[in-house]
């Protein structure tokens, strides 16, 4: 077991003792590789003291989170300047979450950290597919002759998935041969209805959503080292969320908050909010099991 720093300050009420939780949200504050500007190391704090002004309802998705069992494990304890080290604790704290037959909710740190939990998601799940929502299609072969950074993430993850296991949401940017291979391969999603007959094609494969909070504009979240003009806004951010309602997501992230850029501290309940809804629509289908058995219980949950 890597070592975890806790917190004080959990994310909303995540008090579900590690034992009964099915959930564990844990913070990798890492942002070794930002190619512009760095901070997204303070975004698991951040995201934690502003989930505090949230309710645990979602109107829109008419789901609680009081029928979640879930816990803030803390952060991954990471030394910074050994890259390949950061990656290694990362990926041995997402193989002893999975280990307990439990699901990751990571806390980002920059894009890369996504990387090593996807190594570890395809040693439980083979055929684990993957969703990304970002503003970037990151998949450079590699950024300044570096083969793993956040502007690369993606590519080697494609590296061990394949394209056929990729839908990608929100890209604008990226050099054109990014663009072209995303035209080839048919990851990039054009329009809502594409999406949902896709994902509806994978049925119930294990699904990983990677959400880089910089998919949304920098108008609503400044908050970010690399914002790209003409993003979603919140409520799109949701629709698309929503046709992942009964899809078997089996782990998650959000990445790329940096609270120094956003002095209002606004980009951290964005942040914040984003994690609730991701969050209960990854527990939505376990939530549905149990009340078609009639008893909703933490255990089951
Ligand atoms: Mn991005
Ligand atoms: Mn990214």
């Amino acid at each position: 077991m890597i070592r975890l720093t806790s917190h004080n300050t959990k994310f909303m009420g995540a008090d579900s003792p590690l034992e009964q939780a099915d959930w564990v949200l844990v913070g990798m504050p890492y942002d070794g590789t930002c190619s512009y500007r760095p901070g997204t190391r303070f975004a698991p704090n951040a995201i934690r003291e502003a989930s505090w002004g949230l309710e645990n309802y979602s109107p829109f998705l008419d789901l609680d989170l009081e029928q979640v069992a879930y816990c803030d494990a803390g952060d991954v304890e990471l030394p910074f300047g050994n890259r390949d080290e950061v990656l290694g604790r990362i990926k041995i704290a997402a193989q002893d979450v999975l280990s307990q037959s439990k699901h990751w909710a990571g806390l980002g740190g920059e894009h890369l950290v996504t990387y090593p939990v996807i190594e570890a998601y395809l040693e439980a799940y083979p055929d684990l597919a993957v969703v990304h929502f970002d503003a970037h299609a990151d998949l450079r072969e590699d950024y300044l002759g570096e083969p793993l950074s956040h502007a690369t993430v993606m590519r080697r993850i494609v590296d061990i998935i394949g394209p056929e296991r990729l839908l990608q949401v929100g890209i604008r940017s990226g050099p054109k041969a990014e663009f072209d291979w995303m035209r080839q391969h048919r990851t990039l999603m054009t329009s809502q209805e594409e999406f949902q007959q896709r994902l509806s094609a994978w049925k119930d494969r294990p699904v990983f959503v990677t959400v880089d909070l910089d998919v949304l504009d920098p108008s609503i979240f400044p908050g970010t080292g690399t914002p790209e003009p003409g993003g979603l806004s919140f409520i799109e951010l949701q629709q698309w969320f929503a046709l992942l309602k009964g899809v078997n997501i089996v782990g998650f992230d959000a990445v790329e908050l940096s609270p120094p850029y956003d002095a209002s501290g606004v980009s951290n309940i964005v942040a914040a909010k984003a994690v609730r809804e991701i969050l209960l629509l990854a527990a939505y289908p376990h939530m549905q099991r149990a009340d078609s058995q009639g008893h909703l219980t933490q255990a089951v949950l």
